[in-house]
């Protein structure tokens, strides 16, 4: 996405040739328009799949997976819960997922109810960097016995190799724009 590469050349700021900041556009104020046209091509990319159900993670995933929902005939959308706790209800599957942005690893939940059974499932995400939190939510998904069709991601880091990591499950993976590389703190696409 052209739009999305411009503006993250334009507003994003790298943090130690690591970490992007988009907080002007998708991580604390949301572009709507351009997380419907983030939608509109993830529509595109799985026109052909079955999907069923939209699954993310709290928070950050919430606002373009609901627009990607919306694409999808308003199907229903999921979001995994994030709790610190290994003390969580019984009715819920549950996996770990280590942060990539903070030192932690956090016990991701979802109710049994939600994820059923060969249910056809789009996995979406703000990000992918070292697909630990994309592995957590698949995970979630291989427990209930649900299928997983595809996986999108707003932006990808692809030199932290979490691509690889999904694709290896046999997951289509798109994503809006694809960083190769951080130079100098500068994106390179
Ligand atoms: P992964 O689990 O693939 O290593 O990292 C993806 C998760 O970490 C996403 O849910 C996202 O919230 C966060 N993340 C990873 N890298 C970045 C980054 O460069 N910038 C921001 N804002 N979040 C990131």
């Amino acid at each position: 996405m052209k739009l999305l590469e411009e503006r993250i050349l334009k507003e994003g700021v790298v943090i130690n040739n690591d970490i992007l900041k988009v907080d002007s556009f998708i991580n604390h104020q949301i572009d709507v328009d351009l997380i419907k046209e983030f939608a509109d091509e993830v529509k595109l990319h799985f026109k052909d799949k079955q999907v069923d159900k939209i699954l993310t993670i709290e928070t950050s995933g919430i606002p373009m997976a609901f627009a990607v929902a919306e694409k999808f005939s308003n199907v229903p959308l999921v979001f995994a819960k994030k709790s610190k706790s290994a003390t969580v209800d019984d009715n819920v599957y549950k996996t770990e997922i280590k942060s990539f942005t903070r030192n932690l690893v956090s016990v991701v939940t979802v109710a049994k109810p939600y994820l059923k059974k060969n249910e056809h499932i789009l996995i979406i995400d703000d990000f992918l960097a070292e697909g630990n939190a994309a592995m957590g939510l698949i995970d979630l998904c291989e427990q209930a016995g649900s299928v997983v069709v595809g996986f999108a991601d707003v932006i990808e880091k692809e030199f932290q190799g979490g691509k690889n990591r999904i694709r290896e499950k046999g997951i289509d993976v798109f994503s809006g724009a694809v960083i190769k590389a951080f130079e100098n703190n500068k994106p390179i696409f």
